[in-house]
């Protein structure tokens, strides 16, 4: 599932091809269940950039046109010279560069849990207020990491680090590794943690994007891929999450959990 580091991998790929004109836009049959709101028309806007925040991306066209973009489960956008024929190619958009040469852009996506909204800048505010601060940010420092974890003293710290609303950008695979990061055991709950844990979870957060960031995003069993189709590498990195032996210590057996039905991986002599 594309968290943080695989959505800004793309994000930064796209950006490359900026300015890009549309031209013309195709749809799949069944991009009813993608495409989830469409107030305007995309024929003759020029995308200028494309922004993040937490896991959605941000595709600007001037004063109040705003296309969002969240890729689910398995969403990933593949650009290229040539058109996307790629199974499970939902959104095409033929596009012009600045140099008048055609560009495709296309929403790829088997399991369609991704969406994407055509909005106006009002109507684009809305998903944002869903949105807590993007850990990737300068925002996103200990003092804001210890205000929310005072806030629910009684939820335990992996999972209430998946909580877009408090801390946008974070999946499961990164909460894993904040965690084990940070020397923090994933079940404790946050009356437990001191503030020193909050800088520990801040530098946590710093090193595992770093680590997957740099590699262009994280694949896990053939899953994501960015928008040159390539996987990323940043598994390499992983010090817990669907790992065997701890990548910290290099010799503790990690340990499987279950937490609010998600997988949670963890090192017994690194994590207390
Ligand atoms: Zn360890």
């Amino acid at each position: 599932m594309p968290e943080l580091p695989e959505v800004e991998t793309i994000r930064k790929q796209l950006s490359d091809y900026l300015p890009l004109t549309i031209q013309k836009v195709e749809k799949s049959d069944v991009v009813g269940s993608i495409l989830k709101e469409e107030s305007f028309k995309l024929k003759g806007k020029t995308i200028h950039s494309i922004s993040r925040t937490g896991k959605m991306m941000d595709f600007y066209f001037g004063s109040d046109f705003h296309m969002l973009s969240h890729l689910g489960m398995s969403g990933s956008w593949r650009i290229s010279p040539t058109k996307v024929k790629e199974k499970h190619t939902h959104f095409q958009l033929t596009c012009l560069n600045r140099d008048k040469e055609k560009i495709f852009l296309a929403y790829v996506d088997p399991r369609r849990f991704g969406n994407i909204y055509i909005n106006t800048k009002e109507e684009t505010k809305k998903h944002y207020k869903k949105l807590g601060i993007d850990i990737a940010s300068e925002e996103f420092n200990a003092d804001y990491i210890w205000e929310c974890i005072k806030k629910f003293p009684n939820k335990e710290i992996k999972p209430f680090l998946l909580e877009q609303k408090y801390f946008a950008g974070v999946g499961n695979y990164i909460a894993s590794e904040i965690c084990a990061r940070a020397g923090i055991k994933p079940t404790k709950k946050n009356k437990s943690l001191r503030k020193k844990d909050a800088h520990s979870l801040l530098e946590g957060t710093k090193s595992i994007l770093e680590d997957t960031i740099s590699n262009n995003g994280t694949t896990f069993s053939g899953g994501y891929s960015d928008a040159n189709g390539e996987k990323g590498e940043g598994v390499k990195n992983l010090v817990v999450f669907y790992q065997t032996i701890c990548g910290l210590c290099k010799k503790t057996p990690v340990i499987k959990i279950t937490q609010a039905t998600r997988g949670t991986y963890y090192c017994p002599s690194c994590q207390k």
